[in-house]
């Protein structure tokens, strides 16, 4: 019998993982851990403020370093480590020291928000592959990051399920042959409700997601379809599309993650029970794909697969999104730091669920719009959206 030509064993990837403790962060390391050493080893975890569950992490997983942005929780691992081989890293520069690092290979970057951007810019100054999570990275700065990962050689690859979905079916074409991606959309908890409906809605009603468990703000916007309006605008610049190639269609049954149609009328999509940990992985290994965690689609058995156009009058923060994704430049970082604003004061019980898109949409009104600002300038633009929408009355 032949021999089986057998390829090299791949060499083990370093990984520091970037909200380490958050939803993404944690499918992450289930990611790892099913692993189990061959391809993959944890270099670096990162949070804010949970030290506890940060430092139960490093103990199972052991990488090099861990840190945390917050100084007072920092201030607790004091001693925590010691036998464990894991060094804390502190001070202003902590996350960029961790990601360039030469052994680094990929950067799992998750951090919830605009606070995301910034350990996701060292890691691609730094010329690592960067599987990125956190979209907001794009919507506040998309040219300017893409920019930056040609510069430096470095590679973004999603790992939001939408955009994993359509990185992987742009591969059955070139680009000058794509007509159009399709993002689908859960629809996410209030599918099929009124406005009316809406007025007296709850954190908690609105964070009782269908098809995904995730973090709270995720789970907001996906309430209100801001979650959508963001990937239109992260899906614009990742993939370097015009605007009017961008189209949302709703699927509640989250399986078709999301499509693309190419010139001659061909629609390719990819499928997968809804689990983040597929995105990642997909993420974590590539180019190559391998056998995971995740649960694997039988249509053997029945199955009805539902698409729908989305509800723009009931939920017009998909609209805001398409009018930011038009307008580029100032207008995605006023929209993001509002809506993170908009979303933590909802949680609060300081306003209602429909004030959110009002309150941005306010915001972005007012706004000064620069086509082509800086990265210091979309930072100022972030910080006085934050302090009208603390402002804001309805
Ligand atoms: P979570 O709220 O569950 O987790 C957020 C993580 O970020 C935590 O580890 C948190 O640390 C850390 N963090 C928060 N603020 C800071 C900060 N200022 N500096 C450093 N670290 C910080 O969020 P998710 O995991 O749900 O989402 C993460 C990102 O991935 C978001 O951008 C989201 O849009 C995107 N995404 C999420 C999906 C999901 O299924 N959850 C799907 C697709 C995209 P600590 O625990 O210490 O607070
Ligand atoms: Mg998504």
């Amino acid at each position: 019998m032949p021999l089986l030509p057998t390829s090299a064993p791949s060499p083990i990837s370093n990984v520091v993982v970037l909200g380490a403790t958050g939803s993404i962060g944690r499918s992450t390391l289930d990611v790892v851990a099913h692993d189990q050493g061959k391809r993959l080893k944890v270099w670096g975890l990162a949070a804010n403020s949970g030290w506890q569950q940060l430092i139960e992490q490093a103990r199972e997983f052991r990488p090099r370093y861990i840190t945390l942005a917050d100084p007072d929780a920092a201030a607790q691992v004091d001693g925590q480590l010691r036998g464990t081989g894991v060094e804390l890293l502190s001070g202003p520069d902590a996350v960029e020291q961790m990601v360039s690092a030469p052994e680094v290979e990929r950067v799992l970057s998750a951090v919830v928000g605009a606070a995301g951007l910034r350990g996701t810019w060292a890691a691609l100054e730094a010329g690592k592959i960067v599987a990125l999570a956190n979209k907001e990275t794009l919507v506040v700065a998309g040219p300017l990051v893409m920019d930056l990962a040609r510069r430096r050689g470095a590679t973004i690859l999603p790992v939001d399920s939408e955009h994993s979905a359509i990185y992987q079916a742009l591969k059955a074409g070139q680009p000058r042959e794509v007509k159009r991606v399709i993002l689908t959309s859960s629809g996410g908890p209030f599918r099929g409700k009124t406005t009316r409906d809406l007025c007296e809605v709850s954190p908690e009603q609105a964070l009782k997601h269908p098809t995904w468990k995730m973090g709270k703000k995720i789970s907001i916007d996906s309430a209100t379809l801001m979650n959508k309006a963001l990937e239109v605008i992260e899906a614009r610049w990742l993939f370097g599309l015009e605007p009017e190639q961008i189209e949302v269609v709703v699927h509640p049954e989250s399986i078709v993650h999301s499509m693309v149609e190419f010139v001659d009328g061909s629609v390719i999509a990819q499928l997968s029970p809804p689990d983040m940990r597929l995105p990642i992985q997909y993420a974590l290994y590539y180019p190559d794909r391998v056998e995971g965690p995740c649960d694997k689609l039988d249509l053997t058995k029945p199955h009805t697969l539902h698409f729908e156009p989305p509800d723009v009058e009931t939920f017009p923060c998909l609209e805001l999104g398409f009018e930011v994704m038009r307008r580029g430049g100032t207008a995605g970082a006023a929209l993001n730091a509002a809506n993170e604003v908009a979303v933590e004061r909802f949680l609060a019980g300081e306003i209602r669920f429909l004030d959110i898109p009002r309150a941005c949409r306010a915001v972005l009104e007012h706004h000064t719009f620069d086509s082509r600002p800086t990265l210091d300038a979309l930072w100022r633009v972030d910080a006085w959206a934050r302090q009208e929408l603390f402002r804001w009355n309805s």
